[in-house]
């Protein structure tokens, strides 16, 4: 049996923070995990940013209810899950995600939770474990499944490394410079045949 673990933002949906930082004007909101390999200082980063622009939870939430999946990413979607039991591990959060959730058919997502006080601030967050990608991996082979896992940056390199295959997706330049062995897939497309290759059911 075989597990495909799909990254989120950058693989099927568009960067979240850098749609809110675009709408509301903030560039450095615009930072993530391609620019600050350090998840923790990214978003300590991002957490101050909100709280000195004074953004709060519906602030973001109106700005990620106009964003859409990247385009094919639903169709492509469609087609992992005839082919693969399809688990998508992202370093987002629940709060934010719903909404891209919804347009791409409630697919099974391991994420993050936020920590939200009365004022609808959000005032910190919440990761679901240490290095989530890696150990959920871990998990999915001791019930003796294969893994296959693409994403596209640095926090996916944990799960590339521990998954049986890993394949990079439309990766910054940095990425496939410092990590050669994964094959790349620049497109859907290349993606689909990527996952066939390394999978040995096809
Ligand atoms: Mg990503």
């Amino acid at each position: 049996m075989e597990i495909a673990c799909l990254d989120l933002e950058g693989v099927l949906v568009p960067e979240i923070w850098i749609g809110v930082a675009k709408t509301t004007g903030i560039e450095a909101l615009a930072a993530t995990t391609r620019d600050v390999p350090d998840y923790d200082q990214l978003m300590r980063q991002r957490l101050d940013l909100l709280k000195q622009h004074k953004l709060r939870l519906p602030d973001i939430e109106r700005v990620i209810a106009g964003l859409e999946p990247l385009p094919g990413a639903a169709e492509f979607l469609e087609w992992m899950r005839e082919h693969f039991q399809v688990v998508i591990l992202s370093d987002t959060f629940y709060e934010f995600a719903q909404p891209l959730m919804r347009q791409l058919g409630h697919p099974t997502l391991l994420c993050h939770r936020l920590t939200i006080d009365d004022e609808q601030n959000v005032v910190d967050y919440r990761l679901r474990q240490v290095d989530p990608k890696r150990k959920s991996v871990q998990a999915f082979k001791s019930l003796e499944y294969r893994t296959i896992a693409s994403g596209d940056s640095y926090n996916d390199l944990s799960m590339l490394e521990e998954a049986d295959a890993g394949i990079l997706f439309s990766p910054p330049a940095s990425v496939m410079r410092e990590y050669p062995q994964y094959p790349v897939a620049r497109d859907y497309q290349q993606l689909r045949d990527q996952f066939l290759i390394a999978s040995d059911r096809y």
